[in-house]
């Protein structure tokens, strides 16, 4: 399967930020203009506390509405925590694993990750697995060993038949909200790196039907540029997708 056969998949990551009505309104914003989402695919990731609200406005539209975290087991004493069974609930349909700024903020370690990936497609969440070096890494020429280290994680529980509900976000950790955005050869080595360990992982034919998105610094100035990238099917897009201003012209990307 080429990249012209993978639906193109944009997604933007609240984090901590806006509030309940602006967040509501944003919701409203986008879903009057995205159509039947037949030839793109669009999702939010909004902060926990807002899933049920918001996923209720974006009923009846193709939007996608996910969460930004989960705990892998379905219930039990994990204070804070939030199970993949609950987000399903309150009526998301996806989350984001592994986001860096989980793993370096919050020191999620790498063993989470398989057990996090495989509890969220047991629950028909689809996760978007987030992976990617940070400076220290890149500049010791070690990029393709981390993200292989991190797909590995990944994908211990992850079976040939689960991959198509599967996506993986390259986001070089140096580019996440410092406006430093990879290059064209970063993004395409990287992400050449990924669909090879996936073939010999799942197999080729599974593989084409993985997207991979790019994340770090995506703005309405370079979402058509970094869309053009051989293997990238999408872009997850932090700080650019708080507004509509500037979160619309990047899905609307080729218009
Ligand atoms: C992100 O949150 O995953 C992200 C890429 O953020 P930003 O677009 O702000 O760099």
């Amino acid at each position: 399967m080429t990249n012209a056969a993978r639906k193109p998949y944009i997604a933007g990551n609240w984090k901590m930020n806006l509030d309940r009505a602006r967040s509501l309104d944003l919701i409203k914003t986008i879903k009057g203009r995205l159509g039947d989402g037949g030839d793109r695919e669009v999702a939010f990731f909004a902060p926990a506390i807002y899933l049920a609200d918001v996923a209720a406005v974006a009923q009846g539209s193709p939007l996608g509405i996910g969460g930004q975290n989960i705990w892998y087991d379905s219930d039990g004493a994990f204070t804070g925590e939030l199970a993949p069974r609950m987000l399903r609930e309150v009526g998301a349909d996806r989350v984001l694993i592994g986001h860096s700024e989980r793993r370096q903020v919050f020191g999620e370690p790498n063993e989470w990750m398989g057990r996090k990936v495989r509890a969220s497609l047991d629950t028909d969440l689809l996760p978007i697995y987030c992976i990617g070096e940070t400076l220290d890494e890149r500049k010791a020429n070690r990029t393709d060993r981390v993200l292989k280290k991190q797909l590995e994680a990944g994908f211990e529980q992850v079976k040939t038949v689960d991959a198509h509900r599967l996506t993986i976000a390259y986001e070089p950790v140096w580019a996440i909200g410092t406006g430093e955005t990879a290059t064209t050869e970063q993004v395409e080595a990287a992400h050449r790196t990924i669909r090879k360990w996936m073939a010999q992982r799942v197999g080729e034919e599974a593989t084409g039907t993985v997207r991979i998105l790019y994340g770090g610094s995506v703005k309405p100035t370079n979402a058509k540029e970094i869309m053009a990238i051989d293997d990238v099917d999408g872009l997850l897009v932090g700080g650019a997708s708080l507004q509509a201003d500037t979160f619309l012209p990047i899905i609307e990307y080729d218009r």
